[in-house]
């Protein structure tokens, strides 16, 4: 069967998912081809997850400059130069462009790089070419886009997270609509490089669906350091000032004012003119491509991973399930995705490291439940004089000891996290948190040396 079609597997899009997916199928003999319109190794590579953490390095270091004071060093005239920054950056993505495409290219990947788009149940066009293409088994990982909120007036007049990357120079002023991951890590990325922003969300705490106090910590030392933060409120309309400057209307009728104004509100999947309709591909009121727990599409040979399926919009995330494709489609082991207890950072300053279920998550679905939780200054803000707080919190279930979600916000949260995640994913009681020994003196030993809980939850109640 498979050898009347062009290709064993198309994969379109060449970001984290697809290339995962083209790569290790090429790589076990499969004809592969692969489609990229842009740049290979997509949102995360490009515009994301690592030009991102560049930049989080970057605006940290002022604060480093001051916190060596209490430790006897003087940085005196430091200044910082954004030019630099970003031709740096790009040289580190341009880098890891080429070792997305090498890996492709040595596994035996066949490379377009143009557009593609389904234009039957086994056929795709390549942007570019004068005739069709066919596969056997096709697979969409064309990722997502920033929300513009098209219907808000004046939205165009607005950057976001993709033009955020290639500034030519610092705006002397920032306004941030939205308080999820990409509002709150850019929020510290500008602050920390001096700039002064004001960050704009519709509900009464950041970062909606996190533990509360993660939020409420984060909230108050973003606030320490500068950032305006306003709760409550929609944008109503965004105008341009006679200086070149924004101007945005709230839905209560006062108003603020910025040079540039930043939409960091969710992401919408890749899938307009993709074809799906014509071949009798699903999608969802998002447009996201529905898929079942092996990534089939409503059509079986057309697979879909990633941002496009709107499952849980993370790297780690598009890569699992894209082994999971493999392992189903070529190496007859079928593999479902596994999205219990997955880890994630925030990047924002403090770091935020999670795995689990938030407390009040945990409070609604388990009759009694048990946090733990220590709150101190991590011990490198003794001598620096830096007035932050770190914070470990365990979550545990009463009745069987299992750790149902552990919260870290401070220094290397997101290291932290990761580590613990194994733990947590193994089925890890309190008790076995208990008899590990600790490694001092680190911020990490708060996670096995918090013998009796801080309070008890029982059916949502705190009962001591
Ligand atoms: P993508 O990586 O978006 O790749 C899709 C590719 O498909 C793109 O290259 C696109 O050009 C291409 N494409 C689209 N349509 C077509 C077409 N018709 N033909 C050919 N090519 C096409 N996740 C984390 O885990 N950690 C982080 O720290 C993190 N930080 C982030 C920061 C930002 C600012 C953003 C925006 C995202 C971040 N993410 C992070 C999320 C992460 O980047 C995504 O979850 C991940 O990139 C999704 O991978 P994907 O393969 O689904 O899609
Ligand atoms: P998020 O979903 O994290 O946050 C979106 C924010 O915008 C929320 O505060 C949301 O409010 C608000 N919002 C959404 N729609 C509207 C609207 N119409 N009007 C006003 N406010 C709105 O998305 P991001 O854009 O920050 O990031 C996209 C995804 O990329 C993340 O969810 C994450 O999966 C991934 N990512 C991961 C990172 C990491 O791992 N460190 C970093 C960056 C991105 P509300 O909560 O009320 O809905």
């Amino acid at each position: 069967m498979a050898g009347s079609f062009d290709y064993d597997l198309f994969v379109i899009g060449g970001g984290s998912g697809g290339v995962r997916a083209g790569r290790v199928a090429a790589g076990l003999g499969r004809r592969v081809a692969i489609a990229e319109q842009d740049r290979f190794g997509g949102t995360c590579v490009i515009r994301g997850c690592v030009p991102k953490k560049l930049f989080v390095y970057a605006s940290q270091f002022a604060e480093h400059f001051e916190d060596a004071r209490g430790f006897g060093w003087w940085v005196d005239g430091a200044r910082f130069d954004w030019p630099t920054l970003i031709a740096n950056k790009d040289r580190e993505i341009a880098r890891l462009e080429g070792l997305y495409r090498k890996g492709l290219e040595a596994n035996g990947a066949e490379i377009f790089a143009s557009r593609a788009e389904l234009v039957g149940p086994h056929e795709v066009r390549v942007a570019g070419r004068d005739r069709t293409v066919t596969a056997e088994r096709i697979l969409i990982a064309t990722g997502g886009h920033p929300n513009r909120i098209e219907g808000l007036p004046g939205h165009e007049l607005c950057i976001t997270s993709n033009e955020a990357f290639h500034l030519e120079r610092l705006p002397a002023s920032l306004i941030i609509y939205g308080a999820g991951y990409i509002a709150v890590e850019f929020a510290g990325i500008f602050a920390g490089l001096g700039v002064p922003v004001t960050l704009v969300y519709r509900g009464d705490h950041i970062l909606r669906g996190f533990d509360h106090d993660l939020s409420a910590i984060l909230q108050t030392a973003m606030r320490r350091k500068g950032i305006s933060i306003v709760l409550g409120r929609h944008f109503a309309e965004i105008t341009a000032t006679r200086d070149g400057g924004r101007h945005v209307l709230l839905d209560d009728g006062s108003a603020i004012a910025a040079e540039m104004v930043m939409l960091a509100t969710g992401r919408l999947p890749n899938t307009d003119r993709l074809g799906l309709e014509q071949v009798g591909v699903a999608t969802g009121h998002k447009g996201e491509i529905r898929v079942d727990r092996y990534s089939r599409s409503s059509v079986p040979h057309i697979l879909a991973v990633g941002d496009v399926t709107d499952r849980l919009a993370l790297t780690p995330v598009a890569i699992h399930e894209a082994m999971c494709v493999v392992e189903t489609e070529f190496k007859d082991n079928p593999t479902p995705v596994d999205h219990e207890l997955v880890a994630t950072a925030v990047f924002s300053q403090p770091e935020i490291g999670t795995v689990g279920l938030p407390e009040h998550v945990a409070a609604l679905e388990f009759e009694t439940v048990d946090v733990y939780k220590a709150s101190f200054r991590p011990m490198r803000h003794t001598l620096s004089g830096r007035d932050e707080q770190m914070m470990v919190k365990i979550v545990v279930d009463a009745a069987s000891g299992r750790v149902l979600g552990v919260h870290i916000i401070g220094p290397d949260a997101g290291e932290l996290a990761q580590a613990v995640a194994i733990a947590v994913k193994m089925g890890a009681t309190k008790a076995d948190f208990d008899r590990t020994m600790a490694v001092h003196p680190t911020a990490a030993e708060e996670l096995v040396t918090m013998y009796e809980p801080s309070y008890r939850l029982v059916r949502g109640e705190r009962v001591g």
